[in-house]
């Protein structure tokens, strides 16, 4: 049975990032650029402007009284230089006028009339020079992220309309078993909600995957495979619900081995146990056969499908913050194994944060799964997570 590393590495092995396409920039938000660092092609800001709605003028002549020539409003452009005695009223944005060398702000002055006296300024003073934030020819590293909001902002002020980002990796989702019903079907008895295939569709597309759901599948083999070996011409990884285990009537891994190889199929920890890892067809697709209940379905994604979504965009970090915790009471697990116990995290008085278990920590239970935002991790070996002693939590929600 492998650690959660050794499976975690032997899965990364097979990622291969995804091909790039170019967007116009504003449907970037989200996506990785297949090139981290753009070389600047110009000055940002382009030209020096005032960072203050206020009166351009000569340091030289500051204190005292100023004749005022002009306005310069931002977009235009001052049709005269500042001279010796003079300034220019100046608006947050506007380019500096030829002459003035600062700016005193419109709350510091006093206007009378044609004058504006004004205290003493600093050369420089509330002037934001040409490339002050970016030169021209500067190299721009954007974080090992999905871009945000600002990063978006950083390549836009670039002068960037358009640029390349990794295609999402298209995920196939199939749930297998006789008992499964749509979320919308009626139940007949010994029948029960497919939970997985939404479920997963959600955590691929937050993953930054593109997930297409597979007509669910019986617990047989033939059917399996045909569906399995049809989503290989569009499918750049599958994901396999439930059949996974030891029953009779657990099919998932002789289809892998029929149809490709089968690398492993159990793993230390819990929830999770059987998780099965091989590549499919002809075209060596990446296939995980995760275990069925939803709980282990969504843990493991988390702990083996992230990770291999994410490093096919071309990310190396996980994007998840792991933060110690310590339990606020016993929770106990299974010591062969580690776990991931679904916990809430509060911040107490001194900064530190407590892991408060969210419910039942059955593999079946989802409920306090959605109710949780970080899980925390105990190692093997240890029968229960202890009050009074340090552990990692994955955060994965928001903490409060
Ligand atoms: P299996 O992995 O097939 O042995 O299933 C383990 C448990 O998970 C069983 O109780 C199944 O009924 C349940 N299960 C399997 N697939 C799903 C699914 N897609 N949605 C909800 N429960 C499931
Ligand atoms: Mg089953």
């Amino acid at each position: 049975m492998r650690s959660v590393e050794e499976a975690q590495a032997a899965i990364l092995a097979h990622a291969r990032p995804t091909p790039g396409e170019i967007v116009p920039l504003e449907h970037a938000a989200g996506r990785v650029p297949v090139a981290r660092r753009f070389t600047a092609r110009v000055d940002v800001p382009p030209f020096a402007n005032s960072a203050m709605d206020g009166y351009a003028l000569r340091a030289a002549d500051a204190p005292g009284d100023l004749r005022v020539t002009g306005e310069i409003a931002a977009g235009s452009v001052a049709s005269a230089s500042v001279e010796p005695g003079t300034a220019m009223r100046i608006m947050t944005g506007a380019p500096l006028p030829s002459g003035a060398d600062a700016v005193a702000p419109i709350e510091v002055v006093a206007e009378h009339g044609e004058l504006v006296s004004v205290p003493a300024v600093e050369p420089g003073a509330h002037v934001r020079p040409a490339g002050g934030d970016t030169r021209a020819g500067d190299e721009v590293e954007l974080p090992d992220a999905p871009l945000g909001a600002a990063a978006v902002g950083v390549l836009a002020s670039l002068g960037i309309g358009e640029l390349e980002v990794h295609r999402a990796p298209r995920v196939a989702i199939l749930s297998t078993g006789d008992e499964l019903r749509g979320p919308g079907d009626e139940l007949g008895p010994g029948q029960i909600h497919d939970a997985n295939s939404p479920a997963l569709a959600a955590a691929v597309a937050e993953a930054g995957g593109q997930p297409d759901v597979l007509p669910r599948a019986p617990d047989d083999e033939a059917q399996i495979a045909a569906t399995l070996l049809g989503c290989l011409a569009t499918a750049d990884v599958v994901v396999v619900s439930g059949g996974v285990s030891v029953g009779r009537h657990d099919h998932v891994r002789t289809v892998i081995e029929r149809n490709g190889t089968l690398d492993f199929w159990r793993i230390r920890v819990q929830p999770g146990k059987p998780l099965a890892f091989g590549q499919l067809g002809q075209v060596a697709r990446p296939v995980l056969g995760l275990p069925g209940n939803p709980v282990s379905a969504l843990v493991t994604f988390e702990l083996f499908v992230r990770p291999l979504i994410r490093a096919m965009l071309g990310l190396r970090s996980p994007g998840r913050l792991v933060l110690p915790a310590v339990p606020a009471e016993p929770i106990r697990k299974d010591p062969e194994r580690r776990a991931y116990l679904r916990v809430e995290l509060h911040r107490v008085a001194d900064g530190s944060l407590v892991a408060r278990s969210t419910g039942g920590q059955g593999s079946n239970q989802v409920r306090p799964l959605a109710a949780a935002n970080a899980l925390l991790v105990v190692p093997e070996g240890e029968a229960a997570a202890e009050p009074g002693r340090i552990y990692d939590a994955l955060v994965i929600g928001a903490l409060a």
